[in-house]
């Protein structure tokens, strides 16, 4: 047995003891046909997560952390010539768009606030003044601070005006329910430590076929990271082209298993309560959550740092990572913060243990409770 903790932080997420004893596996070459076997089993589960028809949707699955997805779509997909849109309303958004600038790729990168979901009048707005828009971007839960964008009708007003869309999905896929078809998208995207509760170091981007295939001719601006070269490869040998992250990739078939035995609903449901459970805690305490219910996501909560000289983020992390509970800092417009997360293996009784530790913790600290706020 090894020690639970309680991950609050937006990924990685706690994991189950069958997940983690997944891992342990007779070495083996990725090369032999048992190992394409279980790459074929995890392609096939990612899909159904997301209801995406196999002979229409490709999933292609790459060694390492989630951005190297956002990086791959950028750089993959954008025909010559062509103009990319970045929906930019957060810190994930932010680097998708620092991706583009890194590619040296033509793309309007669209500011918009990050308290409030992205404006579908000012995206269209956009998309008609500038028809040479090819690829729309956005995330769809901006992890920084929890707020949902709405990625239907995103992806609608994208089609409308002939562009692909590609949405990070890193931060719901398998937690609050997609549909591919539904949700009008062409290409998204998670990492294997987050939504399935698996281990770090596997990615994978969901994302129509027939666009990858287009996308042969489009200028290679990557090696490593190119999305019709790992998909051609997978397609031809049911492999990754180079060194898969072999363990990893057994403890992420196991996650499926227990992924589809707890069902799309029930696993929503579970991590909404907790989400609640968080949201009513830190309310109880006189937090001010920066996203309100309405246009959050579910999944994130982010919690303004009190205006108390003896509040301390770090003294308050240290106390609850040494109980077992992690929570995470960030910051948004210049003000401090914090987040917990309902991501992971996680339910309502661990929310409960974590804001006894919390109290005590603000309590030893003599941070004053309800917290106080200046404004
Ligand atoms: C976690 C996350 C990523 C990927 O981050 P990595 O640190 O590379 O795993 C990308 N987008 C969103 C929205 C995320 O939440």
């Amino acid at each position: 047995m090894v020690k639970r903790n309680v991950l609050l932080n937006p990924g990685p997420a706690t994991t189950t003891d069958t997940v983690k004893q997944a891992l342990i596996v007779p070495d083996i070459c990725p090369r032999e046909e048992e190992f394409v076997g279980v790459m074929q089993e995890v392609s096939k589960g990612l899909l159904k997560i997301v209801h995406a028809d196999p002979s229409e949707y490709a999933a292609v699955l790459f060694c390492g952390s989630g951005t190297i997805n956002m990086d791959i779509c950028l750089n993959s997909l954008l025909p010559e010539g062509k103009k990319a849109l970045v929906i930019n309303n957060g810190a994930y958004s932010s680097r998708g768009a620092e991706i583009c600038t890194y590619y040296g790729l033509d793309f309007i990168d669209l500011k918009l606030p990050i308290d409030k979901p992205a404006d579908l009048g000012v995206i269209e707005e956009t998309l008609k003044a500038n028809p040479d828009v090819a690829l729309v971007y956005t995330t769809h839960n901006e992890t920084g601070t929890g707020l949902l964008n709405p990625i239907r009708e995103i992806g609608a007003l994208a089609h409308k005006y002939n562009a692909i869309f590609v949405v990070d999905t890193t931060s719901t896929y398998a937690m609050r329910p997609i549909d591919v078809n539904k949700d009008n998208i062409d290409f998204c995207m998670a990492s294997a430590q987050k939504g399935i509760m698996a281990m770090t170091g596997l990615s994978f981007v969901i994302g129509k076929k027939s666009i990858i295939e287009a996308s042969k001719d489009y200028p290679k601006r990557s090696y490593y990271c190119n999305l019709y070269m790992q998909y051609d490869y997978a397609r031809a040998h049911g492999e990754m082209h180079f060194t898969p992250p072999v363990q990893v990739i057994y403890s992420a078939r196991q996650a499926l298993k227990e992924y589809f035995a707890e069902g799309e609903q029930a696993k929503w449901d579970r991590h909404y309560r907790v989400y609640k459970a968080i949201v009513s805690g830190l309310k109880e305490l006189g937090f001010k959550v920066l996203i309100p219910d309405e246009i959050a996501t579910g999944l994130v909560a982010a919690a303004l740092y009190p205006d108390d000289s003896n509040w301390d983020f770090k003294k308050v992390h240290d106390y609850c990572y040494e109980r077992g509970f992690t929570i995470y800092p960030g910051k948004v417009e210049k003000r401090g913060m914090f987040r917990l997360c309902s991501l992971g293996a996680i339910d309502e009784t661990d929310i409960k243990d974590f804001f006894k530790v919390f109290g005590e913790a603000l309590d030893k600290f003599e941070v004053s409770v309800p917290v106080k706020y200046e404004v």
